[in-house]
């Protein structure tokens, strides 16, 4: 076994960590969750880099990295804003995977060279007002065949990302099997200014500068040549994407998990009370001690499973393990954080509020925990299923 990055994964970790300080220090990031609006030339900037390019392959303008590299670039990214991860992650995960896999050759063609440039950013239309976990059972958006279109009408909650991405994958019915739920759905790839869409931001409690919108398809009339991978699986297509957003919420959640932990460790060794630096208390030595042992397994499960995709393997198990740990890893650290800062964590001149607000999402987006143990205890244990 080799636990060790290679020389080029070691590269690109110290490249990104140098961009992270340069472009995006923390006290930017505090302005743009502030003012509610991420810059979109940090986008630009990361792609200038390679950094959109970095799992795609080189025909495409990429740097044949893969999901261990797309991993790399999300932890560094996430340790200063895991809202820009997101951002990040919208790309290289809804983007470049859905269509590397499941695109025909001329949407490869013109998608994935603007997406490795940064000209384009993607957003995923899935969840529906009824539920996401009960997607299936929830999804009314239905697709019906008109000549060489589609018409699309529904509404999709949550479509996050819209206030910078041009492109969004739709998931809507185009038929209805009641014994089979899973089968008859269908992929879109739809421009957001196709006539019949409107949006509407929802306010949120963290990732602020990354907008949500309810998104609201009117006779939306799209052609034939809009729809990735086979119509009627479109499933299929979006499982796969699946299991690689889990891997890249995971990897987001480590990195926010790292950032707050740095900064408690910091705060810990200049806040003084009783003449000693309160980093010297056993009590707040314990809870460090407890968090960094476990940012580090929930690392190793990350990385095995983003490893497992690379090579790939059927990573499903690990990566819904993966999601699991490092986001309720993530969101014991940011509690132990507040705890440690206490009074000026609770303050917004310091980052662990941030940290804080940003992790409540990631505990149930983009599948709750509740669904990530469901299918454990299905898959890993051999349980009946339990809903
Ligand atoms: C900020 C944000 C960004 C998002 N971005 C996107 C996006 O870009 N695109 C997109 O399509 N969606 C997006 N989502 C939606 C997200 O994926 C859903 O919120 C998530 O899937 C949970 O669905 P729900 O909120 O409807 O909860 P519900 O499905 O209503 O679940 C409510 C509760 O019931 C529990 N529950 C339900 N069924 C079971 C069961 N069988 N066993 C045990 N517990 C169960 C759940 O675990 C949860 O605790 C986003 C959401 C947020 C808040």
């Amino acid at each position: 076994m080799d636990f060790d990055f290679s020389n080029d994964q070691r590269a690109l970790r110290d490249l990104v960590r140098k961009f992270v300080e340069r472009e995006m220090p923390k006290d930017a990031v505090a302005k743009w969750d502030k003012e509610n609006e991420l810059p979109i030339e940090l986008l630009d900037k990361m792609a200038e880099i390679g950094l959109m390019a970095a799992t795609l392959p080189e025909e495409y303008g990429g740097t044949n990295g893969g999901v261990v590299e797309e991993t790399i670039i999300l932890e560094e990214v996430a340790r200063h804003s895991s809202t820009v991860a997101l951002a990040y992650g919208l790309d290289v995960c809804f983007g470049a995977v859905t269509l590397e896999r499941f695109g025909n050759d001329e949407q490869k063609a013109e998608f994935l060279p603007k997406l490795a440039s940064g000209e384009l950013h993607f957003a995923l239309s899935l969840t529906e007002p009824g539920g996401g976990t009960d997607i299936l059972g929830a999804m009314k958006t239905v697709a019906k065949e008109d000549g060489d279109d589609y018409v699309i009408n529904g509404t999709k909650v949550y479509t996050t990302g819209l206030n910078i991405a041009s492109w969004i994958f739709v998931v809507a019915r185009t038929s209805r099997d009641a014994e089979k739920p899973s089968r008859g759905l269908t992929v879109f790839l739809v421009h957001k200014d196709t006539p019949g869409i409107s949006f509407s931001k929802i306010e949120k409690l963290g990732s602020r500068f990354l907008h949500s919108y309810e998104v609201v398809y009117q006779d939306v009339r799209v052609p034939k040549s809009s729809i990735v991978g086979e119509v009627e699986r479109g499933w299929g297509a979006i499982l796969d994407t699946l299991n690689n957003e889990r891997i890249f919420v995971a990897a987001t959640c480590l990195g926010l998990a790292q950032g707050a932990f740095e900064d408690a460790v910091q705060y810990s060794k200049e806040r003084v009370a009783f003449d000693r630096p309160i980093g010297q208390f056993q009590a707040l030595q314990h809870m460090l001690a407890d968090r960094m042992t476990e940012i580090e397994m929930a690392r190793l499960v990350t990385y095995k499973a983003a490893w497992m995709q690379d090579s790939g393997q059927d990573c499903s198990l690990p990566a819904t393990m993966a999601k699991l740990s490092a986001s309720e890893t993530a969101f014991r650290m940011t509690d132990t954080g507040m705890r440690i800062l206490a009074g000026y964590g609770f303050t917004m001149e310091y980052h662990m509020q941030r940290y804080y607000r940003d992790i409540r999402q990631l505990i149930f987006a983009p599948v709750t925990n509740e669904m990530s143990r469901n299918f454990i205890a299905q898959v890993g244990c051999g349980l009946p299923k339990s809903y």
